[in-house]
């Protein structure tokens, strides 16, 4: 099922675990029982850290769950994490062995106030959009200890797709309703939990981070660029953003960046990434500014994740966004 390259390559990601990590598969009369567990014994034929264990518990549909020394992390892939998933299943046995990345302590700070939920991800193993969700939430469940998350090929439960009356993937649900559909990125499903689930009269801890003699709000082009060249001219910069790369995350083919042929938004704001990885600039992702303060010689900046700091000099690049139409729905479905 896995080719040689693939198996030699995780051979060296799984290299030092420092864990015992279980896929715990459930029996299955399902058709394609057989498949994952051959998917799975030959993930766990890459590390020695990696065991597989066949539990009594029935399930209709091909089903394991993740644990972590013994105990059980609450990740669990019901389907066969193929196609797109495959990454999800091998970046939640990464994030779980800890050699992976987990969320900053600003956002576990966040994900700690949220009630325990029980999380279900309807998806397809062809949708693009599907792994950055099932990983979010991956991690959430890694950060709290009490949320769970399933990832359900939807392709095995068709009625369970109508009853719920699902029609795109990803489709996100709590209970019988549903949080969150389409595209997303781990702070605003954060965000949607909250809503939802945590303490509104509590409020992150707060948290300084002290200051600054730049700090830079969005991290597109303009914030990143912006970013570089302050500290470049040898200044103590922080750049805050709720998602790295901007609007330019959106963009498929980008064909007018003088020198760059051909590129596409998410290989450029990997790109922009390691370029600002490059220089000590400290990067906070995840955050929305909630408050800024201009406190004559400084400006004192909010975020949602409690964090609070001072600056000598803020630049806003916060660029744009999808203007609404308010309408039913919209915020469901677009
Ligand atoms: C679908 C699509 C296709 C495009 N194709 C092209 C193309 O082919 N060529 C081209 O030149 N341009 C293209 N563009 C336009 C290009 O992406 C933008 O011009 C560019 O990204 C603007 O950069 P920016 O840094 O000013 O802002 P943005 O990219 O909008 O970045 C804003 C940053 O601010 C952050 N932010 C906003 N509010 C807050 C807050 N309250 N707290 C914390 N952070 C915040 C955001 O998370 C983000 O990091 C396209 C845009 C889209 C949407």
């Amino acid at each position: 099922m896995l080719d040689a390259a693939i198996k030699t390559q995780l051979e060296t990601l799984f290299t030092g675990l420092n864990h015992t990590i279980e896929l715990v598969i459930e029996q299955s009369a399902h058709p394609k029982q057989g498949e994952l567990l051959e998917m799975l014994d030959e993930v766990a034929s890459t590390s020695s850290d990696i065991k597989v264990r066949k539990v009594e518990t029935e399930s209709k549909v091909p089903r394991f769950a993740i644990h972590k020394d013994g105990r059980e992390t609450g990740i669990v892939f019901q389907g066969i994490p193929g196609g797109h998933e495959f990454t999800s299943f091998i970046v939640a046995l990464l994030n779980t062995s800890g050699k992976g990345k987990l969320p900053d302590s600003g956002l576990v700070n966040r994900i700690k106030r949220i009630q325990p939920v029980n999380v279900r991800t309807y998806v397809s193993l062809s949708c693009e959009s599907c792994p950055d969700i099932v990983q979010a939430f991956n991690q959430i469940v890694l950060s709290h200890g009490g949320i769970t998350h399933t990832m359900i090929d939807g392709e095995h439960v068709p009625e369970e797709l109508k009853e719920l009356g699902i029609q795109g993937v990803p489709s996100v649900w709590i209970g019988d309703e549903m949080i969150h559909s389409g595209r997303g990125n781990l702070a605003e499903l954060i965000g949607k939990l909250e809503d939802k689930f945590a303490d509104k009269g509590e409020a992150p801890r707060e948290h300084s981070l002290g200051h600054y003699v730049v700090a830079v709000l969005g991290g597109g082009p303009a914030g990143a660029s912006a970013a570089i060249y302050s500290v470049r001219k040898g200044v103590s910069t922080l750049l805050v953003a709720e998602k790295l790369g901007g609007q330019v995350q959106e963009t498929k083919g980008i064909e007018n960046l003088i020198s760059v042929k051909y590129t596409e938004g998410p290989e450029l704001a990997s790109n922009i990434y390691k370029h600002l990885k490059e220089y000590p600039v400290e990067v906070l992702e995840h955050r929305r500014v909630q408050s800024i303060t201009d406190k004559g010689a400084t400006k004192e900046v909010r975020l949602d994740s409690g964090e609070v700091f001072t600056c000598d000099t803020l630049i806003v690049a916060t660029g744009a966004k999808w203007r609404e139409l308010g309408i039913p729905g919209e915020k469901e479905y677009i």
